[in-house]
């Protein structure tokens, strides 16, 4: 079996990964706050992970794949001030926060199953772990490191790093920290800017709340990922991923919650990837550069010159280390689309080439099978993975080129290299193949909408009709229009 090394945001090097309790790996990922529709930003962390669990799957390790979704807690300012995400959604669409929750959740189940990530094993939600989350703040508060304040309970930032490091994951300095952080205002419940919420007090119009110790509340934001990745995985697990913009505070505060809970951080490797910036910019509302997954795969976005399908995103992240950041622009991604393209004819062509005994083998192919494993088992360095595949894709044309045939030995291996590699390791579908690219669909449906047309104009209604009922009954929706026909699902 090939030996993982991963870089440990906690270490800042690359370290061999060994499981605590193999063949079982324990993965916890921050998952979204289900509070709008599922954009470019989730693509990244989504991805990195998938193809990190999907690598250790391969080498036969079990993994408990935990990604939880927030639904409560997760306030508007960063540093834990404002109106909660998705009450704030509510109170604008007019819905019950468990509404906005469901929707948005199933939302990103279908861009997660679209860009053909594998499920979480676990997805708990933060609201259905009020009770663990209370018991976590009662042992903060037993060990001195957090203190009551009017019905809410701040973690004491300065009592910790009298007897800690606060600072340690995320390299930030507190004396920094603290000279850069504004000073209270006279409202604030707490004692020192660093300090956050473990549990805050409801205001009277707050929507969900829930019964404490120290009165109707709702949890911290930070809380949340401390009780549950302790409650799934144990209070020492193997890994703890997730974007780089969660580092500082919302993983260096979970950290700090786990010492002063239990006396240890728990997590042995500290995964982060980096983000997508867009033409250079980072990804904003307030900067029109904001894009969700519908606008890539519709084209629909006045940054975007055609649709893009899931796969040339999915390509369109492998293409860069998950630590390095990475821009998107439309270029890119059509550069990328054609990348996908090229490797999956590749997978094709090579699958015709005769194979012969009297064939000379290739020594080289298993050299780059070795060198892709290499790569991805450093540190998941998928781009040199990618280089390595397509110097195969370069083997196998020229082979196809020359009516060259390949000895029986090398079928195989072709097969591993780009086929099972691309598809059950880096996770790219062959769209066009399994009709996920919606291209059949369409087709048909022009096909089946022209007959309907035809039927019309020969005045053939029972014929029409039957199309029409028949397709609704699929849950296909067709109407006419003065242009002509469309349909829609649903
Ligand atoms: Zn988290």
């Amino acid at each position: 079996m090939h030996s993982i090394h991963l870089f440990n945001t906690l270490s800042r090097k690359k370290e061999l990964f060994t499981p605590l309790h193999p063949p079982l790996v324990g993965l916890y990922v921050c998952g979204p706050t289900v509070y709008g529709d599922p954009h470019l930003g989730h693509t990244r962390p989504a991805v990195t992970y998938d193809v990190l669990v999907r690598l250790f799957r391969h080498f036969g390790y079990k993994v408990r794949y935990v990604r939880n979704i927030t639904d409560v807690g997760h306030l508007e300012n960063e540093m834990g001030e404002g109106e909660d995400r998705i009450a704030k959604r509510a109170r604008l669409e007019q819905l019950e926060p468990m509404e906005v929750v469901q929707h948005y959740t199933l939302r990103f189940h279908e861009a997660m199953q679209l860009l053909n990530t594998l499920p979480p094993s676990i997805e708990p939600r933060a609201s259905g772990h009020i009770v663990e989350q209370i018991e976590l703040v009662k042992e903060i508060l037993q060990s001195g490191f957090a203190y009551k304040s009017g019905g809410s309970v701040y973690f004491d930032v300065e009592a910790y790093s009298k007897k800690h490091h606060y600072g340690q994951l995320s390299g930030r300095v507190i004396e920094d920290l603290q000279s850069n952080t504004r000073t209270l205002d006279g409202q604030s419940q707490k004692r020192a800017p660093l300090d956050f919420a473990l549990w805050k007090e409801a205001a009277p119009e707050h929507i969900m709340r829930w019964p404490s110790p120290w009165g109707e509340g709702f949890p911290g934001w930070h809380l949340e990922c401390s009780a549950m990745s302790a409650k799934y995985l144990g209070n020492e697990f193997d890994i703890h991923g997730g974007g780089l913009d969660l580092l500082f505070p919302h993983h260096e505060c979970e950290l700090a919650q786990n010492i002063a809970a239990r006396g240890q951080g728990g997590v042995r490797y500290w995964m982060h990837n980096n983000l997508i910036t867009i033409n250079g910019q980072k990804m904003g509302k307030s900067l029109g550069n904001f894009i969700t997954l519908d606008e890539l795969f519709t084209g629909n976005h006045k940054l975007l010159t055609q649709s893009f399908s899931p796969m040339a995103i999915r390509f369109f992240i492998l293409q860069a280390h998950y630590r390095s950041t990475l821009d998107f622009s439309n270029d890119a991604l059509v550069a990328a689309e054609k990348g996908l393209k090229r490797l999956q004819s590749a997978a094709k062509a090579a699958a015709e080439i005769s194979v012969e005994s009297s064939a000379p083998a290739a020594p080289e192919l298993q050299q780059y099978k070795d060198e892709v494993f290499n790569a991805l088992c450093d540190d998941l360095n998928t781009p040199i993975a990618l280089a390595h595949l397509f110097e195969v894709v370069r083997w196998v044309n020229s082979t196809v080129d020359k009516k060259g045939t390949i000895h029986p030995d090398d079928r195989a291996l072709l097969d591993t290299l780009l086929v099972q590699i691309p598809t059950n390791i880096l996770g790219l579908r062959d769209q066009e193949q399994d009709g996920s690219d919606g291209k059949l669909l369409n087709g048909l449906m022009e096909m089946i909408l022209e007959a309907r047309s035809h039927a019309k104009a020969r005045k053939d209604y029972a014929t029409s009709d039957a199309i029409r009922d028949q397709l609704a009954a699929l849950g296909i929706k067709i109407k006419d229009t003065k242009e002509g026909m469309t349909w829609e699902r649903g």
